[in-house]
């Protein structure tokens, strides 16, 4: 069994993805922003479209869904926690839940913290995560509705899923956090790396993602507050996961560069 999946850049930096199950045909988007590049690309390959998969209410990863549906017919599924906010949501998903694109099926993770009810689909057998605004490479989303303890939950439990999961996130801020990431933990040679590496994709026009979980782990200072190169930096030594995160999160907030 196989999952396609296309990235659509859209607008300045978001990302909308298309999947689709290789054996049944069967096709959904992931967060459509907006409902033309979408359009045209299905059209472009012959594909319908069976299902829009929402992770938050946030306007650039709803905008495209009534008229995605007006013209496919699609049905829209959503995070069940935000449902009232989410434009013609027929099916409520959270936490344990699943959901099959044909064969291919995702397991629901709630990961509130950007926003309260704030969802991600993790496809196992294609080692895809679908994580909207929750993590992003080397960055996580700011905390619009949630508390640094939820959002460090959340987090935790992405970063439990397998090295090799490919992380689908909803936008390019790759190159600002790796200019954030190595002010905290400037020790870190892997990140070091990553940030050259991001800097050639980039000057090139490419796409940073998705990276790896094993790759964020590694170098993803929101999902590092155990390192002491980090607490160092933030003169948190002795203080718990949550509190490094929280003080991470805040820097980056005001962080310009
Ligand atoms: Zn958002």
């Amino acid at each position: 069994m196989t999952l396609d999946i296309v990235q659509i850049p859209v607008l300045n930096d978001n990302y909308v993805y298309l999947l689709r199950d290789t054996a049944s045909g069967a096709t959904a988007v992931v967060d459509p922003a907006v409902p033309e590049p979408v359009l045209a690309e299905i059209e472009r390959r012959g594909w319908g479209l069976n299902f829009i998969l929402n992770t938050h209410h946030h306007p650039d990863h709803v905008g495209g869904n009534l008229v995605l549906r007006e013209a496919t017919g699609c049905a829209i599924i959503g995070p069940r926690a935000e449902a009232q906010r989410i434009p013609g949501i027929a099916t409520q998903l959270g936490d344990g839940d699943s959901f099959s694109l044909g064969d291919s099926k995702a397991l629901v993770f709630d990961v509130p913290g950007h926003t309260a009810g704030h969802i991600a689909y993790w496809f196992s057998a294609a080692e895809a995560l679908f994580c909207g605004d929750t993590l992003f490479a080397l960055g996580c989303g700011r905390l619009f509705e949630g508390s640094p303890a939820q959002m460090w939950a959340s987090l935790s439990k992405l970063a439990a899923l397998p090295d090799a999961t490919r992380v689908y996130c909803a936008h390019e801020y790759t190159e600002s956090n790796a200019r954030f990431a190595v002010t905290v933990e400037p020790g870190n040679a892997a990140l070091l790396a990553r940030h050259e590496a991001i800097k050639a994709l980039r000057a090139d026009g490419r796409s940073t993602v998705p990276s790896t979980l094993g790759e964020e782990r590694a170098t993803n200072p929101f999902l590092r507050p155990m390192s002491p190169n980090l607490r160092a930096t933030l003169g948190l030594e002795g203080a718990d996961d949550v509190a490094v995160f929280a003080e991470t999160r805040k820097r980056k907030d005001s962080f310009r560069g």
